[in-house]
């Protein structure tokens, strides 16, 4: 008899200090063991690959948000 299934824990390595960290939803750092090394991640990604000459960092905070709401039925 075996009850594997209940059990069954996915674990994932830290893409940034390699240690395993389970995935469950408590985990919402995941991949990452931490906030920390997903911020350290990110950073790295952020200068090697999104080096744009000229282009502000603000800039990808700010949503596409089309004109047209429901501002429209506030009144
Ligand atoms: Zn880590």
């Amino acid at each position: 008899m075996s009850e594997e299934t209940n059990n069954k824990i996915i674990t994932v390595d830290c893409p940034t200090c390699h240690t395993a960290v389970e995935w469950l939803d408590k985990n919402e750092h995941r991949p990452f063991c931490s906030d920390r090394c997903r911020l350290i991640d990110l950073g790295a990604w952020a200068s090697e690959d999104y080096k744009v000459p000229g282009k502000p960092a603000t800039e990808w905070d700010m949503p596409d948000v089309p004109m047209g709401n429901d501002n429209n039925t506030l009144q």
